[in-house]
């Protein structure tokens, strides 16, 4: 057999993507008449594809490659670590350095009193692993019909059956029998798109008091845990209003239930803090971490457990992990991450240099014609596009028309920033500097000008009815 590499023409890699490869959250038959971008490398902000180009990647990736690509030093860690002990479980009576190592640095980083670690391959596993947790730390505690866990609409929480079953995205529930009993979904604080005539505080309170509602309507007795991403991510980077988090916690406060932080992208300097539980001010009893806790060179997450939580699960015996949970090699290139991301202070770096400059950057878009709102939580924002914004009015069009039609532009324009719906968001890499900004802000302002000359051209520059 031949082999496969990056020097073959882009067509010819096209095809066999087209023939073999199944791509997550795509239509593949689309995909395959379109022709996928081959991405071949990437150094710093930047991505390299078959043709040579260059593109700014807005997104880190998925959310995750907060040091930026090509770190040599993460790459060294996972050879010597791969000659060493390439794998081994902790399953039976094991450990090995590198994941205890790792949970040590994590205790130490997280706030509070969370000082336990369950090591996963990524956040929808992790995920899974705490619908486990939560249930069998109430059912430990001699109350086993405490198990409903609340969630919110339009929330992301992964892709396995559980965690698709927490998140609440109407178009992954719609397929393949999910969500699994006992969850509750409650609604988002979205003020631009769902806040009426109500002010962002009034309305970050009442969507706040929905979890109250929610519990009394359930029984205190049989809500085990909510769970939530301080900012949502994959839904929008929606940023609640700052009466929301505080009433949050009073209501998981008085009603005795579980507070799960999600931080899966929030985690690890996005935010502008180590978590951003910390950024909103929240006391989780869990926080799911993956991404960032990598920042994607390698598959690997995990929950960090409080210590009345960890003590309860840690008196039985808990029927649950992953062959690579803790895998050594992952875990060696995550504290490597963590190690670059604290020597080089990359997180005073997002406070002190890169954050205040894209928030200033970020929310002068609103001048421009297509852009209604820009929210922006440290080095993770989104505007919202629609066609009048004194009413926030949606678009007639079928919703994500617009927003696709951006993020066309902008990626013909060598710059990675996706599209929610029509919002459009962007989460670079954390070590981005003043330049790259600038940078960035010129294939932004132009992608948008041309998105704009389209949507007047197609004539669907119209509010919905
Ligand atoms: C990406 C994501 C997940 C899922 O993580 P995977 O590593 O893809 O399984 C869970 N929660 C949030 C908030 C995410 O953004």
């Amino acid at each position: 057999m031949s082999t496969i590499t990056n020097h073959m023409p882009t067509a010819e890699l096209q095809a066999i993507d087209a023939a073999h490869h199944m791509h997550p959250f795509s239509t593949n038959e689309d995909l395959a008449k379109e022709g996928v971008r081959v991405i071949t490398r990437a150094k710093g902000v930047y991505l390299t594809d078959s043709e040579g180009e260059e593109i700014l990647d807005a997104m880190a990736g998925l959310w995750c490659v907060n040091i930026g690509y090509g770190r040599d030093e993460l790459a060294e860690v996972a050879a010597r670590q791969m000659r060493e002990l390439p794998y081994y479980n902790t399953f039976f009576k094991t450990t090995h350095v590198p994941a205890l190592a790792l949970a040590n640095k994590l205790a130490e980083l997280a706030p509070g009193d969370l000082n336990h670690v369950f090591f996963a391959g990524g956040g929808s596993e992790a995920n899974d692993t705490n619908i486990r947790m939560v249930r069998t730390y109430w059912a430990e505690k001699g109350k086993p019909e405490k198990n409903v866990i609340i969630s919110r609409h339009n929330a992301y929480h992964g892709s396995t059956v559980g965690s698709a079953s927490l998140g609440g995205m109407a178009g992954m529930h719609a397929q393949g029998g999910i969500p699994i009993p006992n969850i509750h979904h409650i609604n988002q604080p979205n003020w631009w798109a769902e806040g009426g005539d109500m002010t962002p505080e009034e309305f970050g309170l009442a969507r706040a008091r929905e979890l109250e509602e929610a519990i009394l309507e359930l029984g205190e007795d049989r809500v085990a845990a909510f769970i939530a991403e301080p900012v949502q991510g994959a839904g929008g980077v929606i940023v609640a209003p700052d009466t929301y988090w505080p009433e949050i916690q009073r209501i998981c406060d008085k009603y005795e239930i579980l507070l799960i932080a999600d931080e899966v992208i929030c985690g690890f300097g996005r935010t502008g803090n180590w978590f951003g539980s910390q950024t909103v001010g929240i006391r989780p009893h869990i926080m799911t971490i993956a991404k960032g806790l990598s920042s994607g060179y390698a598959p690997i997450g995990g929950s960090i457990v409080c210590d009345e939580v960890a003590g309860v699960i840690g008196n039985c015996e808990f029927n649950h992990g992953y062959t690579y949970s803790g895998h050594p090699v992952a875990a060696a290139v995550a504290l490597e991450n963590l190690r670059i991301l604290e020597e080089e202070k990359v997180i005073d770096h997002v406070r002190n240099v890169a954050a205040p400059y894209l928030k200033e950057k970020w929310e002068a878009l609103v001048d421009h014609p297509l852009v209604g709102e820009a929210r922006i939580v440290g080095m993770m924002g989104s505007i919202a596009l629609t066609p009048e914004k004194e009413t926030r009015a949606k678009f007639a069009s079928e919703p994500g028309t617009i927003g696709l039609i951006t993020r066309e532009r902008c990626f013909a324009n060598n710059l990675v920033m996706r599209h929610v719906g029509d919002r459009m968001i962007i989460s670079p890499p954390l070590i981005i500097t003043r330049d790259e900004i600038d940078e960035m802000f010129v294939r932004i302002r132009k992608s948008l000008d041309e998105a704009h000359a389209e949507i007047l051209r197609q004539g669907l520059m119209r509010a919905a009815a």
